[in-house]
């Protein structure tokens, strides 16, 4: 209600669906799998991919850094290692990022969602200039989300999982976007856990205080702030191999983006 919608010239559609997550939790697959989707469905998707550094994507797209800027050469020309490559790359895409935002705005009547995938490194991202160029160019133009994808099985360990919501919550605050707890792998490791800890940090203490490495007051003090995070973001079950929680993943996503709507 403060700025943004105020302008007729902003749109409800497309809902810009931003996959980030730690190296591994699965968002290249994940991405695929919504690509599936939508196809399957008739949902008139669009997919970007800012990973520069990636070498086969499964699926295909429709805006692709790696048809800017070849990263391999940027390594070589600024004589980069491979993250000062990435990122130098990413650096390089965001200066032309408006012709992106023109691209999608061209086709916002034909388009449900657009799916953009990030670097495997998060921080290169989610830390970096670039990223927050790219993430606000997309979110002044379009209702715009943060799928943050999880690896729930290497989460069932609670300081793993206390790690992973802290980056979750820094992200939020960074982005000021709506945030989509994504519990990527349920089918090796149901997310239940995950929903119990989120619901009662006496139950997530009680499970952190087993675990003797971990300092307790901390985590005591932590698990407070988390419970407050927790109150602001929406949280789903999916499997990027199985196909299992793609309706309730783009559920989230249309709450998210009514959210949006009605916060921006
Ligand atoms: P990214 O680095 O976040 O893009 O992760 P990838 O999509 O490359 O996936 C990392 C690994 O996790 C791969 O071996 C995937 O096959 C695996 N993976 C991804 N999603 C799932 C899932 O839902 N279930 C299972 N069992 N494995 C998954
Ligand atoms: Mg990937």
């Amino acid at each position: 209600s403060s700025s943004g919608n105020g302008s007729p010239s902003f749109r409800r559609k497309p809902v810009i669906i931003i996959v980030v997550g730690m190296a591994g939790s699965g968002k290249t697959t994940l991405m695929h799998r919504l690509v599936c989707h939508t196809h399957l469905n008739n949902i008139r998707g669009y997919v970007i991919n800012l990973d520069p550094a990636v070498m086969t994507l499964p699926y295909g797209v429709n805006i692709d850094v790696r048809d800017t800027v070849k990263y391999k050469e940027v390594m070589k020309q600024f004589n980069l290692g491979p993250n000062g490559g990435i990122l130098t790359s990413l650096n390089l895409f965001a200066t032309r990022f408006d012709e992106v935002i023109s691209v999608i705005e061209r086709r916002a009547d034909q388009l449900d969602y657009v799916l953009v995938d990030t670097p495997g490194q998060i921080e290169i991202f989610t830390w970096s200039a670039s990223g927050a160029i790219i993430t606000e160019a997309f979110a002044s133009t379009f209702p715009t989300v943060v799928a943050y994808v999880v690896d729930t099985p290497r989460s069932a360990d609670p300081s793993t999982f206390m790690s992973n919501m802290l980056y979750a919550c820094s992200i939020l605050y960074k982005t000021r976007l709506p945030l989509i707890l994504t519990f990527n792998k349920v089918d090796v490791v149901a997310h239940q856990f995950a929903l119990e800890w989120m619901e009662d940090f006496e139950a997530f203490q009680a499970a952190a205080s087993s675990d003797h490495s971990y300092t307790s007051t901390l985590t005591q003090s932590l698990s407070l702030v988390l419970d407050e995070f927790y109150n602001n973001l929406k949280s789903v079950g999916v499997s990027a191999v199985s196909g299992v929680g793609m309706e309730a993943f783009f559920k989230a996503v249309e709450a998210s983006a009514d959210e949006y709507m009605e916060t921006y």
